[in-house]
C-alpha cells in the first residue's frame, strides 16, 4: 500500500488508521472500552485520559493522515481542543495575536479566562497583513486564526500569517472546522497546528461532540503534556462512533460543497436577496484568496434578505431547512447570528464586524439542491404576499 499522504481523500476516510480485527476478521474496527490495561514492555500506561487507548490511537492516525501531519490528538469537544492546544503554548507574561472574528466559545475562553493565568492577547482589526503585523510583540508567542469564518465567510491569508510568524519564531494555529481536511490542508501552508470542532464535519450526522488537533509529532507531544492533566479526551464508544462518522466525511463535504455552490448561485441572483456570502462566488471579496488555499469552497454561506422583509419570518416558513444552533449537519440548517450566535457581540461589536440584524447564516446539507431551492422559494413567496 502507498504512503498515506498519496492515498485519495476517500480511501484515506475508508481505510486508513482502520483496528485490524484479527480475532474474527470483521469488517470495522473492534471497540476496546476498556479502562484498564495489563502493563506491557510497549506502552506501560493504557489509560483513555492519556488519550492512547486502542481506538483513540487508531482514529488519531486517520486524523493526521487527512491534515497530512505526523500526530494527532482527539479530544471531548473542540473547545477542549482549543483550550488545550492554547494553553500549551502560552505561559505567563505570553502574548497571543487572534484575528478578529473567531468562533464565539474561543472569543469566550481568552475574554474570560486568559487574565487569570497572565496571558495577554490582541485582536486584530481586520484580517490584513498590517493588522496582523502592529498586534505582534516582543513576548508574542502565538496567531491564532479561523478561516473560513462564522458568520460572514471571511478569508485569512494563511500563507501571509505564516510568513509573518515564522520570521518571528511564532507559533501558528488554525481553526480548520469550517473548512474541514476536505477543502483545506494548513499544514501544506506552513501552519503549526490544526484544531477541528469534529463535532462539525468530521461528525457530520448532529451526534457526537468532539474536537482534534493535528501537527508535528513535536507539537503534539506538547500538547498531550497538558492534556493528560487537564483531563478532556474523548470516550471509546464515541471514538469509534466518530471514525465510523469519517469514513463518509470526503463524500458528505463535497456533496455539500457541490450544494452550497448551486445554492450561491440562486440566492445570489434572487430578487429577494440583497447580499450572498460564500466564498466560492466570484462576488465575494476573498474569492481570489480562497481558490489559492482551499480546494472546495465548503458548505457553508450567510445572506441578507432584501431591505423590509423580515428575516425571523423566513425562518419560520421554511419547511424542510431547521433552524437550528449548530452547524455541518448532513441535515440543512438555518440561524440567525444576531438573535443566537453573535447575541453577545451587542449591536456596535456586529456593526463593526459587518454583522446586520437580517443576516441569517446557511448550513447546506446533502439533500437533494431542487428539493431545498423549492423550500427556499417557497418560504421567500411567502414573505412577498
Ligand atoms: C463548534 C465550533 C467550535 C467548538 O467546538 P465544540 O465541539 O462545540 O466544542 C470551535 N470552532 C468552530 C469554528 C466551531 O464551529
Amino acid at each position: 500500500m502507498k504512503p498515506t499522504e498519496i492515498l485519495g481523500i476517500n480511501t484515506i476516510c475508508t481505510h486508513t488508521g482502520k483496528i485490524v480485527d484479527n480475532q474474527f476478521k470483521g469488517a470495522i474496527s473492534p471497540l476496546y472500552m476498556s479502562t484498564s490495561y495489563a502493563f506491557t514492555d510497549v506502552e506501560m500506561k493504557r489509560y483513555p485520559r492519556y488519550f492512547n487507548t486502542p481506538n483513540q490511537k487508531a482514529l488519531a492516525i486517520k486524523i493526521a493522515a487527512l491534515e497530512h501531519a505526523e500526530d494527532a490528538l482527539i479530544f471531548g469537544s473542540g473547545m477542549a481542543a482549543v483550550s488545550t492546544s492554547l494553553l500549551a503554548f502560552l505561559h505567563k507574561g505570553d502574548h497571543i495575536v487572534l484575528q478578529q472574528t473567531l468562533y464565539g466559545g474561543t472569543f469566550n475562553l481568552v475574554v474570560e479566562e486568559f487574565k487569570k493565568f497572565g496571558i495577554e492577547y490582541s485582536f486584530t482589526k481586520d484580517l490584513k497583513k498590517a493588522s496582523f503585523e502592529e498586534k505582534i510583540k516582543k513576548n508574542t508567542k502565538v496567531i491564532y486564526i479561523e478561516t473560513p469564518s462564522n458568520p460572514l465567510m471571511t478569508i485569512t491569508d494563511i500563507r501571509m500569517v505564516v510568513a509573518l510568524a515564522k520570521e518571528k519564531g511564532i507559533v501558528t494555529m488554525i481553526d480548520n472546522t469550517f473548512a474541514s481536511p476536505v477543502n483545506q490542508n494548513p499544514i501544506d501552508l506552513g501552519i503549526d497546528i490544526v484544531i477541528h470542532s469534529a463535532t462539525k464535519y468530521m461528525g457530520g450526522h448532529s451526534d457526537i461532540l468532539a474536537g482534534a488537533v493535528a501537527a508535528s509529532s513535536e507539537h503534539i507531544e506538547k500538547i498531550w503534556q497538558l492534556a493528560k492533566n487537564f483531563g478532556g479526551s474523548l470516550s471509546d464508544y464515541t471514538v469509534w462512533l466518530l471514525e465510523r462518522s469519517m469514513k463518509t466525511m470526503g463524500i458528505r463535504v463535497k456533496a455539500q460543497n457541490r450544494n452550497a455552490k448551486r445554492l450561491a448561485k440562486y440566492l445570489e441572483n434572487h430578487k429577494d436577496i440583497a447580499k450572498v456570502y460564500y466564498p466560492g462566488l466570484k462576488s465575494h471579496s476573498d474569492y481570489a484568496l480562497a481558490k489559492t488555499q482551499m480546494k472546495g469552497f465548503g458548505g457553508m454561506l450567510s445572506f441578507e434578505l432584501r431591505e423590509g422583509l423580515d428575516a425571523q419570518l423566513f425562518q419560520k416558513h421554511l419547511q424542510l431547512i431547521k433552524s437550528s444552533m449548530s452547524l455541518a449537519g448532513l441535515e440543512s440548517t438555518i440561524l440567525s447570528p444576531f438573535l443566537t450566535s453573535h447575541a453577545l457581540l451587542g449591536a456596535e461589536e456586529r456593526e463593526k464586524q459587518g454583522i446586520k440584524d437580517g443576516l441569517l447564516r446557511f448550513s447546506v446539507g446533502i439533500e437533494e439542491k431542487k428539493d431545498l431551492i423549492a423550500d427556499l422559494e417557497q418560504a421567500l413567496l411567502k414573505l412577498d404576499k
